[in-house]
């Protein structure tokens, strides 16, 4: 999954990497407990009913802001123009929940 990383990907790594793991730990404790709490309400796990999850790539906005990590640190210079569509979602920001997609198709 890493062919297609650019070099400002990599340096963002370094220094994003600690604000990433930072910000990515605190809402795994969160989701585990909601986990429990929707199954037990009869909710989808994964999505909690939206049918949707937001894209880990570009956070739901759609857009990479100069790199997948480095987009906290450079904002102010994002805005001339580094930004580009999110491949991963292709730009919609969300994917279709895999776990109401399956009941849907059943
Ligand atoms: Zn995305
Ligand atoms: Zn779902």
């Amino acid at each position: 999954m890493f062919e297609h990383i650019t070099a400002s990907e990599i340096a963002g790594f370094g220094v994003g990497g600690l604000l990433l793991a930072a910000t990515i730990y605190a809402p795994k404790i969160d989701s585990f407990i909601s986990t429990s709490q929707r199954s037990s309400l009869g909710m989808c796990k994964k999505c909690g009913d939206l049918r949707l999850i937001a894209c880990s790539s570009c956070k739901g906005s759609g857009t990479i802001k100069g790199g997948a990590f480095n987009f906290i640190l450079l904002e102010d210079k994002s805005k001339v123009g580094s930004s580009s569509s999110c491949t991963k979602c292709r730009a919609r920001g969300h994917f279709q929940c895999p776990e109401c997609s399956k009941l849907s198709q059943a």
